[in-house]
């Protein structure tokens, strides 16, 4: 079908080529009837144009469709050629002040804390960058898509409305003009025309709901019979459904199913078949049947083909529209007009009625294209913008119900556009008072919410799934309502007041479906058989604290309505519980001598529930009025004679005893659902409406009723009264009941009722309850936290409450409390206590946690020690009450209260039995003190006037009345400060007689007071005492000192550990490596010391003793012994790589002889340095392969190392490793024990290995050409003439022992294996290749970390990094015996050859193509295997000198020919010295030979100058490279860092210091290589400016720049979009940090097939660029991600801190970010080091979870 129908496809109609757009505007222009002829050219055309076939092609379409469609309208609208009449109206136009870019998903936006009116008042980056917001406090975040940048919006900002650029335009504007003066009255018509006919038949063609049928004036002539199979989206079924779907139903390829889905997701829907009715019927069938089974089946229609046209120009003619009126305000204006203008049928039947009411109809694509339509007339035009919002609060219900059905994302949904309405203040206040807003949103809600118990009150019990759906869809409501309470009136009109008051009503009747609600009953007997629903009643409660904070602050700004608020208030919680006492018997209660009545009612026998809202409500607005003082001056206007104390307590006291039930494990049998709620009633999230409001209730009770009556009902509620009204219970309670479980539910019970009574005296920081303002609550909360421990911004920011702005008013006041600490290299900055701040702390602070109050305490009386105080923790001094709370001291003096202190204190005094606790004497003593404070205050705050009626201390004083002669409190205190048991209360108690004393004298001197009697007593007592007490302190004093000390050192050290982790690390190592270093101390230490030649520094043999780390048993390295290993990690690298574009395309015939000078890819070895016996390791690896294995077949976990390619972890540190490095001697010792005294010099010793390989390469031809008649073979030996002392036949024995000779062979064998990534094969004549390279770009990746650090080459290397560069490099030095004698000496020969040319090697890289180093390498290493047949008496170490210095003058060739001298540098200081004349000698020859193509001659300082400069990091390797092979010391120069140190370099090598003697010295010979080397084509090529080459010294590779500030990375990733599908917008843009590449993660659009497996473009990208390895950053998480291979991977805190010094990972803060430059050295010095696959691999060991992620797929 799909082929037949291509060449329809590709034709393009010629009539549709030849359209004249001016004609046919020129025939509209004289039509009679323009909407019929309008329609007939686009049901002509429009079925011609769109919908051709299968597939869109919507580049063709769109350029058809401007051609023939859209070109005519704009001609016909301005009257002449678009292209000049679109500019005239362009400059016509007075443009508005409001910027109202539409965001981009992923788009950066900004709101500014301090003065957006609310945190949806956003900018866009340009706007703000333009504002001056940009130096005040702001956040950012990434906006979801949709909404619009507020700049411009006077109501949006208290200050700086305007950015730079929207500026520059108000100043021209005239208070609402009118735009359309600006057009001309002709454009003005026609405009009107056009608009309201298109505007029309889009919305005509996009609301149309048949299937096959057009509307008439639309329909066609001559009809097609094609039609499409259209899969609609739906937020139910999953990606994958629709891909297996897909591949079912319409016989697609996977790719291709995917493609499908995508577009389905992003669109809302795609034809997925195209063709007969019948083809495109069964597909629908079979995606229906296959989709329907769990869920309601994909949504799926056959539509015809016209219509889909039709509905697809529809939707460009949309955005056509939306681009049109940006030319002009006056046409946007015109087209808010044409959209608001009623309809033929009366109400809702404008354009934009219909638009909006059959949203939830749309598919998500027709959806998106209308709003942005919407955003940019209608609400860019101030005058409709209110029209826009009246007609959409007219379908509020409306749209909300559509909105239920529906199943798509609010995001989606024309109901999100509220928030362009409800913040902004006059709007929102307009639609309040003429639509009643408030009303109708509260009652929507309401509405949607019918599930109800008996008493009318929400039951979310038995929700279905739908129901729970729906639920979650009504939240939006909240918001909505969120959004019109944002901004509170200034000013109140009488209708404001009227309809808020009536929104009031609505939000009353509300909060009364939940008084109440989810009521519990203690569970006895049996647990719980289901956990009860819990969570949607505390979802509600928390969508709704904000908006009840909302509610209060605006009554609390009109005293009228405040009052009006408070009495419906009052009224409904009446109605809620009226008749509270409804069939509760009354009770009376009496304790001494006071009585009250009460009912009978137990927590713990009756029904209770938590939500409380009204009670609550009343409470806050009890609150406002005690704060306004309007009850002093009017206090007719209140109903405060109706409040019925009892009333109001009754049911936050219930809540709050079930509180301290639950937590004396009384309702363990109500399972976690309760727990749970008790947590969140105390949780930062819900306490300020829930907890707090409660315990203010309370308040409220006490300070209105008699206090002993209020603990009486109280000890009645927590059930304990019977303990405290029966004298002597305690005793009869501990010895006659000998439950152990109730005594302890008691001795809870009384320590929460205490606490609670701490409370409503103590918690007094709520303006209005107490005299405060704001900041000092928050400044108390702030100090209460960070008495528990220093705490980062963001732990702070989470422990204290947010108001609706998401401020916690935190940073007003922090500065005034705390010290900030800044973060080092790790961690996060931490605000510290100030320490004049923890004499406010209070042990008993309500917002504590158990576990957060026993931190406080412990952490508190820790200080103490510390500063050497006594540790007593007394209450802090509070503020004085607010004069309505006044009267709630008095509890504390109360006869009750004191009743229950002298109990407790008595039980503690007879402290035999189980009847008390120290908790609870520990409050009792806190509860006196505060009374203590609390009198102390009295009376220095006394006037003349005025008697203390607070007279706590002679209360105290008094012992019992007559019967019981009990001892007065005082008296007991006394005789308990004595008690042995209670050591630790001893400071307290002590503090509290003190204080008693310092009060009581101030009441003598106080002319009111009476005169005390009791204080002679006190000062006996505490005379008597005086002496033991000051022995008893000096020793504690000392006891704490000497703990102090110890602590203090402990302390200092772990500490100084953390900070200095990586130093303690290396000095760790240093002293692992000392002995390493003494052996390498030189012998003599004045002798100069040479690394190689004939001249090499003898050092005497050392003998090393190693430990295994397995067996523990101790072994020495020895030629002929068991081998010792270290456990070693290889991987390819591409850190030095100066070519990133360039990788291996064919593993099986890439020949890696040569490295070219990009050093594009490298294998590099490291190690843990941790050593085993070779026979200890290999059976350790066996095992954790078994156990792997094992593993496997059960549970298929993944684990952090690849047992199948060899991985293991070192099992002494774990770190990741694939195989092993044998330990060797330095292996040239043993080969080169004869001393000869008479050398070749360079020149004679290339001619004998010319020799030599001559003789070879001969030999190689005739084994290799066997059937060459044997005369003829003859004749050649005898023809060849073999060097002196040459014997080719020899074979050297090879001196290692067999175990030796196996890991030699193992780790040759795993350097070819990964270096190559090809399977493993120890024959493969690249063998030894792979090991030198890899011992080269090992010694090179090194040499560049210690150059770009300035540390010294010599100086302390950590020991891991000593010993693998010894080993590697001995091994590679060894591993020649285990290879084919052979095949190393063909290597030899074409290394050779790329310097010293010969005949049989031609196609050898032209020394610019080399990387020298390595070739000096593999030089030095394959040459042992010619060597060691050479019986005429050269030394192997004469060998190495010639090599060396044959490579060392290619190099300063290579350097010379790439130097680009710029003579613009400094000018030369010094006269001319003998290395520079000799430099330029050496250039004028290379001149000469190079045919004069090189560039003019430059000055020799300048030569020498890039010749020390481009050979350095040679020389450096090279002395490695030696020193590691021969294992001379180096010498103690080079030790310590310093300037570049090249004299020393260049003796230790055996180098001239002018290194130019060397050509002078070997001219002759020199001269021919020279000439040679440049004869070559490439270096032609390169003189002539034809290809590029490697330039001297390389320069080490960097990580990429990143900016200062984050939000330019998000900016710059929001524009990126995905390379694959055609300009969407990538959801998880992530950056690569070593080449800068934006990849498009995480997402089916970007998988490409790697290896034959389906994988995500960031793990793609790493094959390509960093051979396995990347490290990259995800912009929107703000995360750096660290990826090896396909199956590894770890996260990593990002180089971005906020100004807190914290990272913001996941960006859910939306602090402004910076870069922390020492953070991003550090992540590059991990790359540096190749530590980066290391790193994941303890990453993933630390956190499991990490293992599962399915990393290929980023
Ligand atoms: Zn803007
Ligand atoms: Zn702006
Ligand atoms: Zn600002
Ligand atoms: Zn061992
Ligand atoms: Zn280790
Ligand atoms: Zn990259
Ligand atoms: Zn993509």
């Amino acid at each position: 079908m799909a082929s037949e129908l291509e060449p329809e496809v590709q034709a393009i109609d010629r009539s549709l080529l030849e359209c004249s757009a001016e004609e046919i505007a020129g025939k509209w222009l004289q039509a009679t009837d323009l909407t019929r002829e309008l329609y007939q050219h686009l049901a002509h055309y429009v079925p011609k144009i769109y919908c051709r076939g299968p597939n869109p092609f919507p580049q063709k379409e769109d350029m058809l469709a401007q051609h023939v469609l859209l070109g005519p309208m704009e001609w016909y609208l301005c009257g002449e050629d678009p292209a000049f009449g679109f500019p005239k109206l362009e400059q016509a136009n007075k443009p508005s002040h409001l910027c109202g870019r539409v965001f981009k998903v992923g788009e950066p936006t900004y709101s500014c804390r301090d003065c957006a009116v609310d945190p949806t008042c956003v900018l866009c980056m340009e706007c703000f960058l333009g504002s001056i917001h940009r130096d005040h406090r702001y956040r950012m975040t990434t906006s979801g898509g949709g909404g619009f940048c507020d700049c411009g919006d006077t109501e949006a900002w208290k200050e700086g409305p305007y950015c730079q650029k929207h500026e520059l335009n108000t100043s021209e504007i005239e208070e609402e003009e009118d735009p359309l003066v600006h057009l001309s009255e002709d454009v003005i018509a026609r405009t009107y025309n056009i608009f309201a006919i298109m505007f029309r038949y889009a919305v005509e063609i996009l609301t149309w709901e048949k299937e096959s049928e057009l509307p008439e004036d639309l329909a066609m002539v001559e009809k097609s019979d094609t039609y499409y199979c259209m899969l609609f989206n739906d937020e139910v079924h999953t990606y994958e459904q629709v891909i297996y779907t897909l591949q079912k139903a319409v016989n697609c390829t996977q790719k291709e199913a995917i493609g499908f889905a995508t577009t389905v997701d992003r669109d809302g829907r795609r034809s997925v078949r195209y063709g007969d009715f019948q083809y495109c019927e069964q597909a629908k069938s079979v995606i229906v049947r296959n989709t329907s089974r769990q869920t309601k089946p994909l949504k799926v229609q056959v539509m015809h083909s016209s219509i889909v046209a039709h509905q697809n120009f529809g939707l460009k003619l949309l955005s056509w529209l939306g681009s049109i009126i940006g030319y002009s305000d006056g046409l946007r204006r015109i087209l808010c007009q044409v959209g608001l203008q009623e309809g033929p049928d009366g109400e809702n039947s404008s354009l934009v009625d219909r638009l909006m009411l059959s949203d939830s109809k749309l598919w998500k694509g027709a959806r998106s294209v209308y709003h942005q339509l919407f955003m940019s007339s209608l609400l860019m035009d101030l005058k409709y913008k209110k029209l826009f919002a009246v007609r959409f609060a007219k379908n509020y219900q409306q749209l909300q119900r559509d909105f239920m059905e529906d199943d798509h994302e609010r995001a989606v949904s024309v109901t999100a556009l509220s928030v362009q309405f409800f913040t902004a203040p006059t709007l929102a206040r307009m639609l309040i008072t003429e639509e009643n807003l408030m009303s109708i949103i509260i009652k929507t809600f309401m509405d949607h919410l019918r599930h109800r118990d008996a008493q009318g009150r929400f039951q979310f019990e038995r929700y279905t799934a739908l129901q729970a759906f729906k639920f979650r869809r009504v939240q939006s409501l909240i918001l909505d309502l969120k959004y019109v309470l944002i901004s509170k009136p200034t000013e109140w009109s009488e209708e404001l007041r009227q309809k808020f008051l009536e929104g009031f009503d609505a939000f009353l009747e509300l909060l009364k479906c939940m008084q109440g609600m989810d009521p519990i009953t203690r569970q006895v007997g049996q647990h719980i058989e289901m956990e009860p629903e819990w969570e949607a009643a505390f979802t509600l409660q928390m969508k709704l604290t904000h908006v009840i904070s909302m509610m209060l602050d605006w009554c609390a700004s009109d005293e009228k309505v405040l009052i009006e608020a408070y009495k419906k208030c009052l009224a409904v919680l009446m109605q809620c519980h009226g008749g509270y006492t409804d069939g509760e018997q009354p009770i009376t209660l009496s304790i001494c001598g006071h009585s009250v009545e009460t009912i009978r009612y137990c927590v713990s026998q009756e029904k209770v529930s938590i939500h409380l809202p009204v009670s609550r409500l009343l409470a806050g607005l009890h609150v406002l009025l005690s704060k306004s003082e309007v009850a002093y001056k009017f206090p007719e206007l209140l109903p405060l004679s109706e409040l019925s104390p009892p009333m109001l307590i009754e049911h936050p006291l219930r809540c709050l005893v079930l509180c301290a039930q639950v937590h004396a494990g009384m309702w363990r049998r109500n399972g976690f659902s309760l727990v749970n709620q008790i947590y969140y009633y105390h949780n930062v999230k819900c306490r300020r409406e829930m907890f707090d409001k409660d315990v203010v209730m309370l308040q409220t009770g006490v300070s209105m009723m008699d206090p002993n009556h209020f603990l009486m009902i109280m000890l009645s509620r927590f059930e304990l009264y019977q303990i405290f009204s029966t004298p002597d219970y305690g005793k009869r309670f501990s010895s006659e009941i000998t439950h152990k479980d109730v005594v302890q539910q008691n001795n809870t019970l009384i320590e929460e009722m205490l606490y609670l009574i701490i409370m409503l005296v103590g918690e007094r920081f709520s303006p209005g309850v107490g005299q405060v303002n704001a900041t000092d609550e928050i400044k108390r909360e702030i100090i209460h936290q960070l008495s528990i421990k220093p705490m980062a911004h963001s732990e702070l920011v989470k422990s204290l409450p947010e108001d609706e702005n998401k401020e916690t008013g935190m940073e007003s006041v922090i500065e005034a409390v705390a010290h900030f600490k800044k973060p080092g290299l790790t961690g996060r900055g931490m605000y510290e206590l100030k320490p004049e701040c923890a004499k406010e702390f209070n042990l008993y602070f309500y917002h504590f946690s158990r576990a957060e109050q026993s931190k406080a305490e412990e952490a508190q009386r820790k200080l103490k020690r510390q500063n050497r105080e006594d540790t007593a923790l007394p209450p802090p001094v509070l503020p004085p009450f607010c004069p309505l709370f006044a009267s709630l001291v008095n509890i504390l003096q109360s006869d009750v209260m004191l009743c229950i202190m002298g109990t407790i204190l008595q039980w503690a005094v007879e402290h035999n039995g189980y009847a008390w606790s120290e908790s609870m004497l520990q409050r009792v003593l806190h509860l006196i003190g505060m009374a203590l404070q609390e009198e102390k205050q009295h009376l220095e705050n006394v006037t003349e006037e005025h008697v203390v009626t607070f007279t706590f201390t002679q209360k105290i004083s008094k012992p019992g009345e007559a019967p019981k002669n009990s001892p007065s409190i005082l008296a007991m205190l006394e005789t308990l400060q004595n008690a042995p048991y209670l050591e630790v209360h001893k400071d307290m108690i002590r503090w509290i007689l003190k204080t008693f004393n310092a009060v009581k004298k101030m009441r003598e001197s106080s002319p009111t007071s009476p005169v005390a009697e009791t204080e002679g007593t006190i000062m006996e007592e505490t005379s008597r005492d005086k002496d033991k007490a000051e022995r008893k302190r000096k020793a504690e004093i000392a006891r704490l000192r000497r703990e102090k000390i110890m602590a203090q050192m402990s302390e200092m050290q772990r500490h100084f550990i953390d900070e200095n982790k990586e130093l303690f690390q290396q000095t760790l190592e240093l002293d692992a490596s000392t002995s390493a270093v003494l052996d390498n101390s030189p012998v003599a230490s004045d002798m100069t010391l040479t690394a190689l030649g004939p001249a090499q520094t003898q050092v005497p043999e050392q003998r090393q003793f190693v430990t295994c780390i397995l067996c523990q048993e101790e072994q020495e390295v020895k030629v002929e012994s068991r081998a010792m290993v270290l456990a070693a990690f290889v991987q390819r690298s591409t850190v030095l790589s100066k070519n990133r574009s360039k990788f291996i395309q064919d593993p099986e015939k890439y020949d890696p002889l040569f490295m070219h000078p990009d050093l594009s890819c490298g294998t590099h070895t490291s190690s843990c340095g941790h050593i085993m016996h070779a026979h200890c390791w290999q059976r350790y690896f066996d095992s954790v392969q078994a156990k792997e294995q094992r593993r496997q077949q059960r549970l298929r976990l993944h684990t952090s190392y690849d047992v199948e390619n060899g991985e293991f972890l070192c099992p002494l540190c774990e770190c990741l490793s694939n195989t092993v490095i044998p330990l060797l001697l330095p292996p040239r010792n043993i080969f080169n024990k004869l001393n000869f005294s008479d050398q070749p010099n360079l020149t004679q010793w290339i001619r004998t290995i010319s020799q030599q390989i001559k003789a070879l390469q001969f030999l190689r031809k005739e084994e290799s050409t066997p059937n060459n008649a044997s005369t003829k073979n003859s004749e050649n030996v005898d023809e060849l003439q073999l060097p002196e002392g040459f014997r080719p036949d020899f074979r050297p024995k090879n001196p290692y022992s067999e175990s030796i000779k196996e890991m030699l062979t193992t780790f040759g064998t795993a350097t070819y294996k990964v270096g190559l990534k090809v399977h493993p094969n120890e024959e493969d004549p690249r063998v030894p290749i792979m090991c030198w390279g890899s011992c080269a770009y090992t010694i090179q990746s090194i040499e560049r970390i210690l150059s770009d650090e300035d540390k010294p080459l010599f100086g302390p290397l950590p020991c891991r990094l000593d010993d693998c560069l010894r080993s590697l490099t001995r091994f590679a030095a060894a591993h020649w015996t285990v290879a084919s004698v052979s095949v190393v000496q063909g290597h030899f020969c074409k290394l050779f050859a790329s310097l010293v040319p010969n005949d049989s090697h031609e196609e050898l890289p032209c020394i610019l193509d080399i990387d020298m180093f390595h070739l000096l390498v593999g030089l030095v290493l394959a040459f042992p295997a010619l060597q060691c047949q050479d019986f005429s008496g050269i030394s192997l170490g004469t060998g190495d000198l010639h090599i060396f210095h044959l490579v060392t003058m290619a190099h300063i060739i290579q350097i010379l020919l790439t130097s680009c001298t710029e003579e613009n540098g400094m000018d030369q200081e010094n006269p001319t010295c003998e290395e520079e004349s000799a430099v330029l000698a050496l250039y004028k020859t290379l001149h000469q030979y190079t045919g004069s193509a090189l560039k003019e001659i430059p000055s020799g300082w300048h030569l020498w100058r890039s010749v020390r400069a481009g050979i350095m990091p040679f020389l450096k390797c090279s002395a490695l490279f030696f020193h590691y092979l021969n294992g001379v010391p180096s010498p103690p120069d080079i030790q310590v860092p310093g300037t570049s140190h090249f004299e020393h370099l260049c003796n230790y090598l055996s180098l001239p210091n002018n290194l130019i003697c060397l050509f002078q010295e070997n001219s002759e010979i020199m001269n021919s290589l020279i000439e040679s080397w440049c004869r070559n084509s490439e270096v032609k090529r390169y003189l002539e400016g034809e290809r590029d080459a490697i330039r001297y010294p390389r320069e080490s590779n960097k990580l990429i720049n990143l900016p200062e500030d984050y939000s330019s990375l998000i900016n710059q990733a929001s524009n990126f979009s995905c390379p694959k599908s055609g300009g969407d917008k990538s959801r998880a843009p992530t950056l690569c940090l070593v080449c800068g590449s934006l990849l498009c993660s995480q997402s089916y659009c970007c998988q490409t097939e790697l290896e034959g497996e389906d994988v995500g473009a960031c793990t793609a990208h790493t094959y390509s660029c960093g051979s396995g390895v990347g490290i990259f950053l995800r912009v929107r998480e703000c995360q750096v991600l660290f990826l090896a291979g396909k199956t590894k991977g770890c996260f990593y805190s990002p180089p971005y801190l906020d100004d807190y010094g914290e990272t913001d990972q996941g960006l859910r803060r939306g602090n402004p970010l910076h870069l922390c430059k020492e953070r991003f050295k550090k992540i590059q010095k991990l790359w540096h080091q190749h530590s980066v696959t290391e790193e994941i691999g303890h990453a993933q060991e630390a956190n499991q979870t990490l293992v599962g992620i399915d990393w290929q797929h980023l």
